[in-house]
């Protein structure tokens, strides 16, 4: 059940912060919905006591990328399910709205949800409203850089980019032009490009190389779908990165997973992996058709992530700091600060046997279960929404 307390001592959970250099146990006290002491065997000071024994703490966690135009289409998911209905208090929309569905999506969704609610505006005027598939920016009029700077000066607070699908289907005969303007556009508003790469809802469709894609980002830029089994991935024919992959990479080029009903893949994970590129990002690309599988919520996504050869460390380093340094907002999230408002995670890690499986219904043994406890945003305690995980 959901609670209402100001005041209230985490106590005894196992703290985890990268950002700040801790991992170890130590309890957590708010007061008036802020934090006010984190260390060792804190007194409650009258506040109410949580016992988190035997549970892992981290600042919230952070979904990058997921759907949560509710009501739009197949895909549109209320936020809190993916957000504080699975133990997460930040969740990132990829590309639901283009500039003219902004002001909807600030006050039906943002406005209203639990979970803070951040978003990547589309390049094409259609944002989802077509459905995957459609030639979204095939026809030039369907980008219109002066009202998408209009409308991103007006909500500088929650759009963390702009969403770019750099497939074949979608650019048609356009090619590589919208790339360039997007580049042009993300350089003007000192925004990331966020970009979709993989022929995952176009096939048959000439897919677009992912090393042509690459040549309009620069550092702090996204590519999403890393581990993709579609055209147009990391991956050339022989099952190595692309050349220009590890250029960018190491020029800057942030890398996410973006799950998805059809990006996760096991054997290309383990190639891009085994070849030393890692995710900057972990994300479910969580909507209303892959809830139920294979997707469920981001700890069961990091928990693949974790039988894929992660550590606990390194996939809440993921879903905190670096998801906080991907949105361009580390001086906000991804950390615990004294005196700034409570943004926590809890959640259980338990030892248990079972078969990972990814987009493609491919299995990988995993050997770590990690589930949703409370996230907690200021006074507000929320548990998880009931979801069937594996
Ligand atoms: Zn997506």
């Amino acid at each position: 059940m959901n609670q209402q307390l100001a005041n209230y001592l985490l106590k005894g959970g196992r703290l985890i912060d990268p950002a700040a250099g801790i991992d170890g146990q130590f309890d957590i006290r708010v007061r008036d919905g802020k934090v006010e002491a984190i260390g060792a065997a804190l007194e409650s000071n009258g506040a109410t006591v949580i016992d988190v024994k035997d549970k892992i703490v981290t600042p919230g966690l952070i979904d990058v990328h997921l759907h949560l135009m509710k009501g739009l289409g197949a895909f549109g998911v209320d936020p809190d399910v993916f957000g504080v209905g699975s133990g997460v208090t930040t969740v990132v929309d990829a590309g639901s709205a283009g500039h003219t569905l902004l002001d909807v999506f600030r006050n039906f969704v943002t406005n209203n949800a639990k979970t803070r609610v951040l978003n990547y505006i589309n390049l094409s005027t259609l944002g989802g409203v077509a459905g995957p598939g459609f030639s979204i920016l095939a026809d030039p009029r369907l980008i219109d850089e002066g009202k998408i700077a209009d409308a991103v000066e007006a909500n500088r607070d929650m759009i963390v980019g702009i969403k770019i699908m750099a497939t074949g289907g979608a650019l048609g005969a356009q090619g590589l032009k919208p790339l360039e303007r997007a580049r042009k556009l993300g350089d003007e508003l000192k925004l990331p490009l966020l970009v979709h790469i993989g022929e995952s809802w176009t096939k048959g469709t000439e897919p677009v190389a992912v090393g042509d894609v690459l040549k309009y980002l620069r550092a702090g830029d996204i590519v999403t779908h890393m581990f993709t089994v579609h055209p147009g991935g990391l991956l050339d024919g022989n099952g190595k990165l692309w050349p220009q992959v590890r250029d960018a990479k190491t020029s800057g080029v942030l890398m996410d997973v973006g799950h998805g009903l059809h990006n996760l893949n096991f054997d290309v994970a383990r190639k891009v992996l085994d070849q030393g590129l890692h995710p900057d990002g972990v994300s479910t690309d969580g909507h209303r058709g892959n809830r139920a599988g294979p997707v469920y919520d981001l700890p069961t996504t990091m928990a693949k992530l974790m039988a894929l050869g992660f550590s606990l460390t390194q996939v809440v380093e993921m879903a905190t700091v670096n998801a906080a340094k991907l949105l361009g907002r580390a001086n906000e999230l991804g950390t615990l600060k004294i005196g700034a408002r409570a943004d926590i995670s809890v959640f259980k890690r338990e030892d248990r046997e079972w078969n990972a499986v990814d987009s493609q219904k491919g299995t990988i043994p995993a050997h770590q279960v990690l589930t949703p406890v409370y996230a907690i945003r200021g006074d507000s305690i929320y548990e998880p929404l009931p979801v069937e995980r594996p």
